[in-house]
């Protein structure tokens, strides 16, 4: 049923697996210890056991969430043993860089990063007039098999570590602060979960990065809580554990149809939890936390952009604290569906805000270099896009 990352080959990697078909992958797993996995706390006990002094904890704190630096060997003020400690211990390098690409006058950037086992996930970087916002991902794979998502078509590799999720931030954020982005105020303002996986599938990895993009330097990144979006397919258990957190992050529930036999079909897991109680858990996390919840939608031609379904979504979101993001499909390889036609949409939008329900269409960032909502699907790296990485497809489910 998919296609799984393929890996380049690298002999001084003893860690494979040998397939029958003769290519090679490294068997998932969960990458060393590093210092964004810690807590203050935890940080200064680490540094007690590598027998450093306990003010050390806060210094290389200071260097990785103040300075955004995330080598060892650039941290100058560290007696040169610390650093080849610290890079053993606690600074290994989680996140090789495959490829970046730029599009939209380089103000959308996208990585490919290959973690330490050979997983690849990607991070989108999208600069504004007035924000910096890191798209980054939380799961290599995807075990949701929405259908017309291209990281639901590769299933799920591993989940991502606290600090494979924190250190693609404070990578993202070192690029704003480099004036690469364009037009753009130089600091990442904004973090939205909406790479490849399911945060919600991942829950106690993804709230701890979340304490760490929001707490403040430099035991974190210090970023607004509500400017952290975590969107889900709708786990009902996980939303309602979100709702006792007390943070105050965004909520974002990818809906994609207001009637269960549609949305059984686009987001199996409704098949779990159907659409009016998904909606429920969603309405009460808003109700806890005053904050609107953003309805997520990808328009698909001829599949879920009839009027009556404009209206029934209507009826279910008005006088609630929900805004409606419509999302033109963005068609993944292969894929038998298609965007709306403009005036599908236009007409989509009309009738929803007609039912009082805020409605926006969201700016479609990053297709030409598959960096688009739902495009991420690093799977799919053929040898040129892999940037001359040994790329064979490997079919493994
Ligand atoms: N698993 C999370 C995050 C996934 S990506 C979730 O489902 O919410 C973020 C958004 O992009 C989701 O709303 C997802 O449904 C949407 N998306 C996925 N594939 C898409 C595609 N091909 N076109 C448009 N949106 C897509």
């Amino acid at each position: 049923m998919t296609i799984l990352p393929v890996i380049p080959i690298s002999p001084d990697q003893p860690d494979t697996l040998q397939s029958g078909s003769g290519t090679t992958r490294r068997r998932p797993s969960m990458p060393p210890r590093h210092l964004a996995d810690l807590d203050l706390a935890g940080r200064k006990s680490a540094m007690a056991d590598l027998g450093e002094p306990a003010f050390r904890a806060k210094q290389i704190s200071t260097h990785y969430f103040g300075r955004l630096v995330r080598d060892a060997a650039a941290m100058t003020d560290l007696p040169a043993a610390t650093r080849e400690r610290l890079t053993a211990d606690l600074l290994p390098t989680l996140l090789h860089p495959l490829r970046e690409q730029a599009c939209d006058d380089g103000a959308t950037r996208k990585t490919l990063w290959r973690l330490h086992d050979g997983a690849l996930v990607e991070s989108v970087l999208m600069g504004y007039p007035d924000r910096v916002t890191a798209c980054v991902s939380s799961q290599a794979g995807c075990g949701m098999a929405c259908p017309f998502c291209a990281t639901g078509q590769q299933g799920l590799t591993r989940n991502l570590s606290i600090a494979e999720i924190v250190d693609q931030v404070v990578y993202l954020a070192g690029v704003a602060a480099s004036g690469a982005v364009t037009g753009s105020p130089p600091r990442l303002s904004r973090v939205v979960f909406m790479g490849m996986g399911e945060p919600l599938a991942n829950y106690p990895r993804v709230i701890e990065a979340v304490r760490r993009l929001t707490s403040p330097a430099p035991e974190g990144l210090g970023l607004s809580q509500r400017h952290i979006t975590v969107s889900t397919v709708g786990l009902v258990p996980a939303m309602r554990r979100l709702i006792a957190e007390q943070l105050s992050v965004t909520l974002a529930l990818s809906l994609h149809a207001p009637d269960d036999d549609l949305r059984d079909e686009l987001v199996p897991v409704n098949q779990r939890w159907k659409v009016a109680e998904v909606l429920d858990a969603a309405f009460d996390y808003a109700a806890q936390t005053g904050r609107r919840v953003s309805i997520e939608y990808a328009l698909i031609r001829d599949v879920n952009d009839q009027p009556w379904r404009a209206d029934l979504l209507g009826r279910l979101l008005s006088g609630k604290l929900a805004h409606v993001n419509l999302i033109p499909l963005n068609p993944t390889p292969g894929s038998k569906w298609d965007a709306s036609p403009k005036p599908v949409e236009r007409e989509f939008v009309r009738r929803l805000r007609e039912a009082g329900v805020s409605t926006t269409v969201r700016d479609t960032r990053g297709q030409e270099i598959d960096g688009a909502c739902g495009q991420l699907a690093a799977g799919e790296l053929t040898d040129a896009s892999a940037g001359g990485a040994a790329a064979d497809a490997e079919v493994a489910q």
